[in-house]
């Protein structure tokens, strides 16, 4: 692992004046300090089998996403479709409409019949018939006639156009027409909605009302959707007391299960939670057990290089093959990405995340949250960013990028504008409940206020 500015401020002690021997070994360590471990520690870097080169996080999204695929695709009722992704690009099989009809109530009429109609010389033509929405004319309507017709009753054979009954005035049995009527004035065409055989809706795309409307409309009552994928979901950690335990000396609860359960059911996955596995190599490697027949699997804690800090070795034991361990960001540098080879279906991709819930919380967003769209088969995996003015200055000290908690506020031209949440620790959970965003700054700089500044959106601004 490559050496941080916190090791060097622990291994730079000071000297006591005029001691030989001491100041010989303050040459030393400085020697250890400035020269020697920076370059054991780039070495070790480079070398493979280490795998802890820090990379960025578009190379370990870009790693994280060759190794998922979209998974299977089920039947559901068209009134469960909501929220789902279509498996199949759906056409349509007829017109819709499927005949020309009337946008208002009014009356059905050839244009030709009233071209050159005056307030002084009206065109007068006759009313022989009535159409109201479901039913259709029992004649064509021919020259010098009107049709009564309602919104959605079929334009009769013969009509070419529509005025509304607001426009004109009736003398017994005849219609007075004022004005000129184009051809086609408020006349729905056959198929302006869509046409038979044409493309409407296409595979990946999230259902929502408006989709639920056309596939009822087109008659799918079924309709065939992507799997939603199963996620377990494992916390770990001896202080960690589960909802329901008492918390004892040294012990905190568990939030990370809770935060990454919702945060799997937000992204179109279904939640299996492991509950909490003490710091013990067997135990977690039990719970990973349990969840191999998942499609996507999470742990949070223990993965960084502590002596308790057992995930990795668990993950190694099931055969797993790591792909990613540090990530140039903060917060959240530690987190492994790994597969579980199976036999029947591809492998199984496994995130395990750091234990501090934001750090939890902004890995699952950078990192699981895509992976989890892409089994779920959406076309669309990454968050929407938007462009946001920084209300006051937003620093982001230390050389990693940061993906800072920040609140919108909608500002009066109708953009954004950014605000840290508070205390940008990566245990601070509030600050993280206050964020309508994460503002992605590069490491080492400040955005001055005014200054504008991407954010990835979490939710809708209220
Ligand atoms: P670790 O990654 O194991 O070093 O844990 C980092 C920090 O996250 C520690 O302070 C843990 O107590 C905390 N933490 C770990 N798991 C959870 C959890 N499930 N809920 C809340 N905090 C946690
Ligand atoms: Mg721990």
């Amino acid at each position: 692992m490559p050496l941080g500015w916190y090791d060097l401020k622990v291994a730079a002690a000071r000297p006591r004046a005029g001691d030989e021997a001491v100041k010989r070994k303050t040459l030393n360590a400085a020697f250890d300090v400035f020269v020697r471990i920076p370059l054991v520690a780039k070495a070790l870097a480079r070398t493979p089998c280490y795998n802890a080169r820090m990379i960025s996080v578009e190379e370990a999204l870009e790693r994280i996403l060759a190794r998922v695929g979209t998974l299977g695709e089920e039947q559901v009722p068209l009134t469960r479709a909501l929220g789902r992704v279509l498996a199949h690009a759906v056409s349509s099989t007829l017109d819709l409409p499927p005949w020309p009809n009337s946008s208002m109530d009014g009356y059905a009429l050839r244009s030709a019949d009233a071209a050159g109609a005056t307030t002084a010389a009206p065109a007068r033509l006759e009313i022989a018939g009535r159409i109201a929405a479901g039913h259709v004319a029992d004649k064509p309507l021919t020259a010098g006639q009107a049709f009564r017709i309602f919104t959605g009753g079929p334009l009769p054979d013969g009509a070419d156009s529509v005025i509304p009954q607001e426009e004109v005035t009736t003398e017994g049995t005849t219609l007075l027409v004022a004005r000129p009527v184009k051809g086609g004035e408020f006349v729905r065409p056959r198929g302006e909605d869509m046409r038979a055989g044409e493309s409407v809706l296409e595979r990946g795309r999230l259902i929502g009302p408006a989709e639920l409307g056309l596939l009822a409309a087109l008659g799918h009552a079924q309709v065939r959707v992507v799997r939603k994928p199963r996620v377990g979901i494992l916390s770990t950690g001896d202080e960690i007391v589960d909802l329901g335990g008492r918390l004892g000396p040294g012990q905190i609860p568990n939030s990370n299960t809770y935060s990454l359960t919702g945060q799997v059911i937000e992204a179109g996955g279904e939640p299996v939670p492991f509950g909490v596995a003490p710091d013990r190599l067997e135990e977690i490697e039990a719970r990973f057990r349990w969840g191999l027949d998942s499609d996507l699997l999470i742990s949070s804690a223990g993965v960084s290089v502590g002596e308790h800090d057992f995930v990795k070795a668990a993950l190694e034991r099931l055969g797993a093959e790591q792909h990613l361990w540090l990530v140039n960001m903060r917060p959240g540098k530690p987190i492994a990405f790994a597969t579980i080879p199976s036999t029947g279906k591809g492998a199984l991709p496994v995130f395990a995340l750091p234990g501090n819930p934001v750090s939890a919380m902004v890995t699952f967003e950078l990192f699981v949250r895509p992976a989890l769209r892409r089994l779920g088969g959406h076309a669309r995996l990454q968050r929407p960013v938007v462009q946001a003015r920084a209300l006051a200055a937003i620093p982001n000290p230390g050389r990693r990028r940061g993906f800072l908690r920040v609140a919108l506020t909608a500002d009066e031209s109708g953009g954004y504008g950014a605000r840290l949440t508070g205390d940008q620790s990566s245990g601070i959970l509030r600050s993280m409940v206050a964020a309508d965003g994460l503002a992605v700054i590069p490491g080492d700089s400040t955005i001055a206020a005014g200054e504008m500044v991407p954010v990835i959106l979490l939710r809708e601004v209220r």
